[in-house]
C-alpha cells in the first residue's frame, strides 16, 4: 500500500453569537483538514494548524510522503520532523501540520487494520473519558444573567465541571465575573478559569490570591505560554492549581515545563502537539513527572475523536484504587461555544452524558466525513495531484 494523494482543506463558518476571551473577539470559526489517500482508495482524515500549516503540508511534506507505506507512521512522523527541525520550524505552523498528517495517518492504519484508535494504542483504560464544559466566553450584555444562565445549563446538561475566562476585563470586574458563576453553581461544581495568557506574573498572582475562596479548581494560562520561569512564580505564590501548554509543538518544547513542574496540570492540544504520536511521548512525559493531562479540545469532530481515543489510553495520575475525575482519572476540554463545524463535519457529534463521552469503537477515528459539509465550509483546497 501506497500513499497517493494528499488533499487540504482550509474550512471556516460565521457563527450566529460571537464571543471573546482576552486576546480577541470572533464572529467565525475555522480549521484545517488534512485527507490522505492510498493507492488502495482508503482515505485517512487528520486536522492540525491553519492557513500556513496547509502550505507547509504541501510544499515540505506532500514530496515526502507519496508513494510511501501509510502504515510505517513512526518512520514517516521523524521524517517530516527531521525536514522541520534543521531549519528549527519544528514549532508553530510545522507542529500544526505535523499533527493533521499523523492523525490521517492514524485514521488509514485503523481502517486497514480494523482497529479503532485506542486498540491500536494497546487498548483503553476507561469506556468513558470525563469532560468538562467549555464555555462563560464573553458575550455582549452578558452580566449577569444571560452568564449565569449558561453556567446553570451545563449544571442542568450534567456536567461536574466548566471553565470561564479571566483576562478581559479588569481585575475586579473579572473577580465579580467569577464569583457570580461560583454563587450560581454552588460549591459543588468543579469552576476553572483561564486567561489565555493575558497577565504578567505580579498579576496572575493577584487574581489567584483574590479567588481563594472561591474553590477555583486550575488556572489556565496564566502567562506567556512559553515563559516557564513565569508559570513557576505563578505557581509558587498562589493557591490556584496552574494549567497550561496548548500551544506547545513537540515534546521538547512542553520538556522544561515538564521537568521543572512548573504546572500541575499540561494541556496539549492533540491539533499542534505533533499528533497522536507526539502526544503519547508528551503524556508519558508528564506522568512521569506526576503532572496531570487534560487535553486542549477546539475542533472539528476528526480531533474530538482521536483526543478521546488518546485520553482514553492515559495512565492515571497518580494510580489510586478509585480514581475520580479532577483528581487521578484525565479530564477532557469539550467545547460548548457556536460551531456549526463541530457539528456539521462528520456523521458524529459527540454528545456527552453525566459529563463523560463514549471512547469511539468504529475502525480509524470511527467517523464518517460528510463531504458536502466539507465542501460548504472549504475556503482553498489544496491537493498533491
Ligand atoms: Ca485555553
Amino acid at each position: 500500500m501506497k500513499i497517493e494523494r494528499i488533499e487540504t482543506f482550509l474550512i471556516e463558518c460565521p457563527i450566529d453569537e460571537p464571543f471573546g476571551w482576552s486576546m480577541g473577539w470572533t464572529d467565525k470559526r475555522g480549521s484545517l483538514i488534512t485527507k490522505i489517500t492510498t493507492d488502495d482508495g482508503v482515505v485517512g482524515w487528520g486536522e492540525g494548524g491553519g492557513s500556513p500549516s496547509q502550505t507547509v503540508i504541501h510544499d515540505c511534506f506532500a514530496p515526502l510522503l507519496v508513494g510511501e507505506d501509510p502504515l510505517n507512521i513512526n518512520r514517516l512522523w521523524h521524517r517530516l520532523f527531521q525536514n522541520l527541525h534543521n531549519d528549527n520550524l519544528t514549532g508553530g505552523f510545522g507542529g500544526g501540520a505535523l499533527s493533521g498528517v499523523d492523525i490521517a495517518l492514524w485514521d488509514i492504519a485503523g481502517k486497514v487494520s480494523g482497529k479503532s484508535i485506542s486498540e491500536m494504542l494497546g487498548g483503553a483504560v476507561r469506556d468513558k473519558v470525563a469532560v468538562y464544559a467549555t464555555g462563560l466566553y464573553y458575550q455582549d450584555d452578558e452580566f449577569p444573567t444571560k452568564l449565569i444562565a449558561e453556567a446553570e445549563a451545563y449544571v442542568e446538561a450534567g456536567y461536574a465541571g466548566m471553565k470561564t475566562k479571566v483576562g478581559g476585563l479588569s481585575v475586579a470586574d473579572d473577580v465579580k465575573r467569577v464569583q457570580a458563576i461560583r454563587d450560581a453553581i454552588g460549591d459543588d461544581v468543579y469552576l476553572m478559569i483561564d486567561a489565555n495568557k493575558a497577565y504578567s506574573a505580579r498579576t496572575a498572582i493577584d487574581v489567584g490570591r483574590r479567588l481563594e475562596d472561591l474553590n477555583i479548581h486550575w488556572f489556565e494560562e496564566p502567562v506567556l505560554a512559553n515563559d516557564v520561569d513565569g508559570y513557576l512564580e505563578v505557581k509558587s505564590n498562589q493557591p490556584i492549581p496552574v494549567a497550561g501548554g496548548e500551544v506547545l509543538y513537540n515534546r521538547f518544547d512542553a520538556r522544561d515545563f515538564i521537568s521543572r513542574c512548573a504546572l500541575d496540570i499540561i494541556q496539549p492540544d492533540i491539533r499542534y502537539i505533533g499528533g497522536i504520536t507526539e502526544f503519547r511521548n508528551v503524556a508519558a512525559m508528564a506522568n512521569a513527572n506526576g503532572i496531570q493531562v487534560n487535553p486542549h479540545v477546539w475542533g472539528s469532530a476528526i480531533m474530538v475523536s482521536a483526543s478521546i481515543s488518546l485520553t482514553a489510553t492515559f495512565a492515571l495520575c497518580p494510580y489510586s484504587r478509585s480514581p475520580n475525575p479532577y483528581e487521578q482519572e484525565p479530564v477532557m476540554e469539550f467545547d460548548q461555544t457556536p460551531n456549526p463545524i463541530r457539528n456539521e463535519l462528520a456523521s458524529i457529534a459527540f454528545g456527552q452524558s453525566g459529563g463523560f463521552v463514549d471512547v469511539p469503537r468504529g475502525v480509524g477515528l470511527g467517523i464518517e466525513i460528510d463531504l458536502a459539509a466539507l465542501e460548504r465550509f472549504c475556503l482553498r483546497h489544496f491537493s498533491s495531484k
